[in-house]
């Protein structure tokens, strides 16, 4: 494991975002189990095998355009033609004769191209007189038509297996007649609060104690990925209570996430815990919000245990576990992070040695994206979450910050 040092935290080793990912990336690798659904019921799951076009898309040589199929042999290329109009060609009615010397027929959009004819003259430039249409100089052979197997050739991939499935997908597999596609089962992830200070919704708070904020937002975020969900609740700080729950956790899940607990030098039970039970590292990131993470397994239960800190907990999710879910999933390859620079629209002084995910806002201002802070940046300041409409990310070295520098921004549209 190669470890960066933080400049800002003098003599301790953090480990980088970069490092962590692989660490986790390489760690896992697809769950096995699959299931065969109706086309409708794959929005959002994993091809789990490649879909192969049983035939050409589209099926037969069509027109692209709405007007006249013809013989690019008859055009002449120093004069309008005229060509005797024999016919017409409907999408899903096709001519069924044959466009001799001479001949044109008159064809629609999508419709087949009849036998014989080579090129489509669009309508526009077609002067219809009568039985008769005159086609001017300047025409190219094969204009115009869409080939058969143009969009998919019979037997070919038309999806691979490792697809994430969203609109487009669930069209094309419908476009080629398929009614049911085999997908991954879908992932089981355990979650749960801890805590002796975190109180459940539905109740008064009692002195000292927080709602639980992190099972609603980890819901959100795993609801979205279309996972199966165990939502274990908020745990106290109780040795008997944690054992339990990650037992039942371990054998219930492909993943468990907790909350909290996992910071050096608190009256947390749950490192203890994790430790005991399974194989666990406990890294110090090299990030802001969200320093401490766990990672590791406990019985067959690949285990994220993210920092307590509302913000932070989000952070983390977007930057090591999301990825690492859809690896589980099967979903490949990993959709890349989708990252652009932008103006700075405010100026900041950063200690080096952390990437640092301030919250954002984008701003337009004519053709030019910049970006603003959103609201107070505590990592407990879930509304900074909220207000923004992206991360703006700040490199180890980073130590200011002016206006009008660029700045890397991770909008959260590309969130899925
Ligand atoms: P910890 O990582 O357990 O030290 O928690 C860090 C901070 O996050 C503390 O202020 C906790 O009260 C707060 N916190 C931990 N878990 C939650 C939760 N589930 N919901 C809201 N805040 C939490
Ligand atoms: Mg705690």
């Amino acid at each position: 494991m190669t470890q960066s040092t933080s400049g800002g935290d003098a003599g301790r080793n953090f480990l980088s975002v970069a490092d962590a990912r692989s660490l986790i990336l390489d760690a896992l690798s697809p769950i096995d189990g699959w299931e065969r659904v109706a086309v409708r019921a794959a929005l959002g799951r994993v091809l789990a095998r490649d879909v192969i076009a049983p035939y050409n898309v589209p099926a037969h040589d069509n027109s692209a355009m709405d007007g006249y199929a013809v013989r690019a042999a008859d055009l002449a290329s120093d004069a309008e033609t005229a060509l005797a109009v024999v016919g017409t060609a409907f999408a899903g009615r096709p001519f069924s004769g044959i466009v001799g010397p001479g001949q044109a027929v008159r064809i629609m959009t999508g419709a087949a191209i009849p036998q014989g004819a080579d090129t489509i003259v669009v309508q526009e430039v077609a002067r219809r007189e009568h039985d008769r249409v005159f086609v001017p100089t300047g025409q190219k052979r094969g204009q115009n038509l869409r080939h058969a197997g143009e969009d998919l050739a019979e037997g070919s991939i038309a999806l691979a297996a490792g697809t994430l499935c969203g609109p487009a997908e669930l069209g094309l597999i419908a476009s080629l007649g398929i009614a049911e596609v085999v997908v991954q089962r879908r992932l089981r992830v355990a979650f749960f609060s801890t805590g002796d200070e975190i109180a459940s919704i539905g109740r008064p708070l009692a002195p000292g104690e927080v709602y639980d904020s992190n099972r609603y937002t980890l819901f959100g975020a795993l609801s979205r990925l279309g996972c199966e969900l165990l939502d274990m609740g908020v745990i106290p700080d109780e040795p008997a209570a944690l054992e339990a729950a990650f037992r039942d956790a371990s054998l219930a899940a492909d993943v468990i996430i907790t909350s909290g607990g996992v910071s050096v030098g608190e009256a947390d039970f749950i490192r203890e815990m994790m430790a005991r039970m399974g194989e666990v590292s406990f890294w110090k990131l090299a990030i802001k919000p969200g320093r401490p993470m766990a990672f590791g397994r406990i019985g067959k239960a690949t285990l994220f245990g993210l920092p307590g800190n509302p913000v932070a907990v989000l952070v983390t999710f977007y930057q090591f576990v999301q990825d690492a879910l859809l690896t589980l999933m099967g979903v490949t390859p990993l959709p890349p992070a989708e990252r652009f620079a932008v103006r700075a629209d405010f100026a900041l002084r950063k200690q080096p040695g952390r990437v640092e995910y301030l919250r954002g806002r984008l701003q337009r201002d004519g053709a030019e994206l910049s970006v603003a802070i959103a609201g107070a940046q505590g990592s407990g300041v879930l509304r900074s979450m909220s207000e923004a409409d992206c991360f703006i990310v700040l490199p180890e070295d980073c130590t200011a910050v002016q206006p009008g520098d660029a700045v890397f921004v991770q909008p959260f549209n590309g969130l899925v």
